[in-house]
């Protein structure tokens, strides 16, 4: 075996020749040595290679963490049918990035901004879940990284057979226009000629976020409808028998915000700990309550993991899951809390159903302060601004237009909308971010660029 190293950029680029065997792993392992004193990404091509052991495989995961721990990449690229499933079987997809070739590890590995859409790994299925299996939510961040289980405010939403049909026919037109044959590849149409609300959908379930900070234990934020999609990945990976811990923040205790509580299936299984976190005394009640009859079949005292409730102080920062955690109060009837979770220098904000009247300076002042520093907002961006100033007043909402407004102020990095109206179907919340991204433009001035994206059910995104 021989193995050539070049270098693109930031990327390190290790290809082995031969077989990838007990002989040959210290070969590999000296030049991921090498390539991690590059202080770069890097990408293992692995086309040709015709098999690969599990020594060589240990050698991607040494290297894998090693670089992890200083917030760098490690991608796979062109692996042989063989490879693919010998890397399947041990699960080595679930961990690490996996690109068809060299250009678009490369594109991914240079990427800071990384969506589900542009680095699905290959094995993980279509970016945008429209099954019970997970999105790309199995490898881990290198700092933190949030999934997004559940993103329609107020109730959970689904598309009806009308909607399905509609997007069906435009792709159909779609394809017919640009006179697409049988030999054509399908996913690059899809990708690049169809926008994503009509080749996907944005949110169904109601709210739920995961923050992967690198740790054993979990963090989440609300209990929506999501939280199911969530449980079914973290057993898919953890199985039963393993005992987990699951820390779970929530905004407050609106239905569409636990709702998803008698359906997590971690709950019911022994050797689980499941804490929950607020700022409100009723957390207990509120999630007691909603198991009873008549409302529901299933007791609360079904469930047989060791469950307990905590309730914070506003502005008091938790270490939770190798992470600070500060929750901070919001507008919202009945109040609603905020968190931002910082871990080794990034941070991000969680903050739905909270209203903005942008009136009191003092209070928009301390809203910004809790976003300052952060790179990731989280927005309730549920009406548009006229709706939220008027009609909406005083409903505990807010819109687009404010999310960029507080978030340049905070020179925050990245605005993602949030909590989205039921009303909205995809097109229209396509429509909206079009219009968030132009009035972000317009406002810019002098200051750099703000991100702005639509949260969807299955979005992963790392900081
Ligand atoms: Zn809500
Ligand atoms: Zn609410």
């Amino acid at each position: 075996m021989h193995i050539a190293v070049t270098r693109h950029g930031s990327v390190t680029v290790v290809a082995p020749h031969g077989r990838i065997d007990q002989d040959t792993a210290p070969m590999l392992d000296a030049a991921l040595s090498e390539a991690e004193g590059d202080n770069g990404h890097v990408l293992v091509d692995l086309k040709a290679v015709p098999y690969a052991s599990s020594m060589g495989l240990r050698s991607i995961v040494a290297c894998f963490k090693i670089l992890r721990a200083d917030g760098r990449r490690i991608a796979l690229c062109a692996l042989t049918d063989l490879v693919a499933e010998v890397f399947d079987i041990a699960g080595m997809t679930r961990v690490l990035r996996v690109f068809p070739d060299r250009a678009e590890a490369i594109a991914y590995l240079t990427t800071s901004e990384m969506t589900a859409t542009a680095a699905a790994p290959v094995s993980a299925g279509p970016a945008v879940d429209s099954s019970d299996a997970a999105p790309s939510a199995n490898a881990h961040a290198p700092t933190l990284r949030m999934i997004f289980w559940g993103t329609r405010g107020s109730i959970p939403k689904a598309l009806g057979a009308q909607d399905v049909r509609a997007k069906v026919r435009a792709a159909l037109e779609a394809a017919l226009r640009a006179g697409l044959g049988p030999t054509d590849d399908l996913d690059a149409f899809l990708e690049t000629r169809l926008p994503f609300h009509l080749r996907g959908t944005y949110g169904g379930e109601s709210s739920c976020v995961q923050v992967d900070t690198g740790h054993a234990e979990h963090m989440l934020f609300d209990l929506g409808s999501g939280v199911r999609r969530f449980a079914l990945d973290a057993l898919s990976r953890h199985g039963s028998s393993t005992p987990q811990t699951y820390n779970i923040f929530l905004s407050h205790l609106h239905w569409d915000h636990i709702m998803g509580f008698p359906f997590f299936v971690p709950a019911f299984i022994p050797g689980n700990r499941i804490r929950i976190l607020g700022c409100h005394e009723q957390l207990e009640f509120a999630l007691r309550r909603q198991q009873e009859q008549p409302c529901f079949p299933v007791d609360f005292s079904v469930f047989k993991a060791d469950i307990d409730f905590r309730v914070l102080t506003p502005g008091v920062p938790v270490e939770v899951a190798g992470a600070t955690v500060t929750p901070f109060r919001q507008l919202h009837d009945g109040d609603s809390y905020g968190y931002r979770v910082d871990r080794g220098g990034r941070a991000v904000v969680y903050s739905t159903d909270s209203e903005h009247k942008m009136a009191d300076h003092a209070e928009v002042e301390r809203f910004v302060r809790r976003l300052t520093g952060a790179h990731t907002v989280v927005f309730d961006a549920m009406y548009s601004l006229a709706d939220s100033f008027s009609l909406k007043e005083d409903w505990g909402h807010s819109s687009n237009v404010i999310g960029v407004d507080l978030c340049r102020m905070a020179d925050v990095s990245r605005l993602v909308l949030f909590h989205h109206e039921p009303i909205h179907d995809d097109a229209t919340l396509g429509r909206i971010l079009d219009q968030t991204r132009r009035y972000e433009e317009i406002n810019r001035g002098g200051a750099r660029p703000l991100e702005v994206v639509t949260a969807h059910d299955g979005l992963v995104l790392d900081i």
